[in-house]
């Protein structure tokens, strides 16, 4: 280990190894076959890159981000390490240069994407080449469960066993639930005692959800307060980016934009620019940012509710990653579940969609929560404990505690008179004695509970309802059109066994 450590010295000038680096690093000197899970920008790309300048031969690095390879591969000679990288932006002949320079052992690092692996004879070639280690990085697109599954992931592990020289395989990633993180165990044949997770806690990230609030106006405000500081604003569509970035533009702030239907040069460009500082705001769709190693990320904007919770930690956790505080804010608006529902719909196969959809229900969960919003990110992904951060903004939430009890039992108590069918919308309608043409159809304008909450704005009662999810007093089941059903903790509270507590909220001006 003393060997690493000198590597660690000389080549990336570091003193010492982080939480977790020293122990994926001496599992893969022992020849132990690996999982390495640890946050972003926990620095997993050290947990093989200073093997590979201890062991023979060269280490193959597997990779989906084929855009960030060249500059990875450059950063590492730049550092005197030599490294290469074999993908579809070669030519014929670059790509026959940069195997004849393999074969000649001219390289400590080879950088692939998953799917090169699917080639014959790229793999006959592999098969020639002495290879002691692999790398599979962002292992969590190896599970159908994880939120980037890529089916050429599910290769890698019959790839590597026909390597003659039995490679140590080392797979890292920065999300990934319990669920997944089984997958990964089973897929790549690796026991379980060999998974070293390091703790998904950041300690100088500062969550925040933000509701009812008028979001252009909010988001102008924070970036003209913050003008100084770098940032990503995430929006959930191509759409929003264009027009969150118009109306930024328009009020003379210098930002830059990025998604999937920019051109390559211009996305290039745009990225450039927020990597050297030359504009600092970047608004963007999830397309942006995988890989991305910027460091002084101040804060990190979910301008929309994203889809599910690893994408939302994987995207805020691009905040602060030079360990300086960072804030994480998500601005909340009821409209975005039904954007998050339509693109799902529109883009996941049906099988999946049920896996989806309970992912978004974590998330909307994760807006409505009263608790430690950083906890609840941690048990999200099965860690224990149960410290409050005390700099959430729910922890900063100073309001009083009301005991809302009698009004979720009058929630419940409508749901189940409508016989546990209907969605938040149609139970809200009915408890606010809502004229809408369906509850008079299904004559729910009869129910005793028709109107017992009239007092309150409907959506008011649909962000109560949304609390009692998030508190597990309500369940939701199926996909597109959510049916919400009593829970049996909300049995307790029917039967006044239960307690139900809220901080007491602004009220909305009923219209
Ligand atoms: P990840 O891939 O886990 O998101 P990276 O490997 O890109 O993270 O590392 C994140 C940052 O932390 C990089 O700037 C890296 O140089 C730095 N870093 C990694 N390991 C150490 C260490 N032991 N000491 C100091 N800085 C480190």
């Amino acid at each position: 280990m003393q060997q690493a450590t000198n590597v660690l010295k000389e080549y990336f000038g570091y003193d010492s190894f982080r939480t977790g680096q020293d122990e994926i690093v001496r599992h893969v000197l022992a020849g132990k076959d690996t999982v390495g899970i640890m946050p972003t920008g926990g620095g997993k790309s050290l947990c093989y890159q200073v093997p590979s300048l201890l062991l023979d031969g060269v280490t193959v690095v597997i990779s989906p981000l084929i855009s960030l390879m060249k500059d990875q591969v450059d950063a590492l000679i730049q550092q005197g390490i030599p490294a290469t990288y074999i993908n579809s932006t070669l030519t014929a002949r670059e790509t026959d240069e940069t195997m004849a320079g393999l074969s000649a052992g001219e390289y400590k690092l080879l950088y692939i994407a998953p799917e090169r692996l699917e080639s014959r004879s790229f793999l006959r070639f592999l098969q020639t080449l002495p290879i002691p280690l692999v790398a599979v990085d962002e292992a969590h697109c190896l599970s159908q469960w994880g939120h980037d599954f890529r089916p050429s992931y599910m290769n890698i592990s019959s790839a590597v066993t026909q390597l003659p020289t039995n490679p140590v395989i080392l797979a890292l990633t920065a999300t990934a639930t319990p669920q997944v993180q089984q997958d990964i165990l089973h897929h790549l044949h690796i026991r379980d005692e060999n998974m070293v997770l390091t703790g998904f806690e950041r300690d100088n990230l500062f969550f925040q959800v933000v509701k009812g609030e008028n979001r252009k106006k909010w988001v102008e405000n924070y970036v003209k307060k913050n003008r100084d500081h770098s940032g990503i604003i995430y929006c959930a569509t191509r759409k929003e980016v264009e027009a969150l970035h118009q109306l930024l533009e328009r009020k003379g702030i210098a930002v830059g934009k990025y998604h999937g239907g920019l051109s390559d040069s211009l996305r290039e460009e745009q990225q450039d620019a927020f990597l050297n500082d030359s504009i600092s705001i970047m608004v963007a769709t999830n397309a942006f940012g995988m890989g991305i190693n910027k460091s002084n990320v101040r804060y990190v904007i979910h301008y929309q509710l994203p889809k599910n919770m690893e994408g939302y930690y994987q995207e805020a956790g691009r905040a602060g990653r030079d360990g300086v505080d960072s804030e994480c804010i998500l601005l909340f608006a009821p409209q975005d579940i039904q954007t998050q529902r339509y693109i799902i719909e529109q883009n996941i196969s049906p099988d999946m969609q049920m896996n989806e959809m309970q992912k978004l229900r974590e998330m909307i969960d994760f807006a409505h929560t009263e608790s430690c919003l950083q906890q609840y990110i941690l048990t999200y992904f099965g860690e224990e404990g149960d410290a409050r951060c005390g700099k959430c903004s729910n922890c900063l939430d100073d309001r009083e505690q009301e005991d809302v009890t009698v009004r979720a039992q009058m929630v419940l108590s409508c749901m189940l008179r409508m016989n546990e069918r209907f969605g938040t919308s149609l139970i809200a309608g009915v408890l606010t004695g809502s004229k809408n043409k369906k509850i008079k159809d299904w004559r729910f304008d009869q129910l005793s509970t028709y109107g017992l909450m009239k007092d309150q704005s409907q959506k008011d009662v649909s962000l109560f309802i949304e609390y009692l999810i998030a508190e597990g007093v309500i369940a939701v089941e199926g996909g597109s059109y959510p049916i919400l059903k009593v829970s049996s903790k909300g049995k307790e509270v029917l039967l006044g066994q239960r307690s139900i507590s809220r901080k007491i909220q602004k009220t909305t001006v009923r219209v």
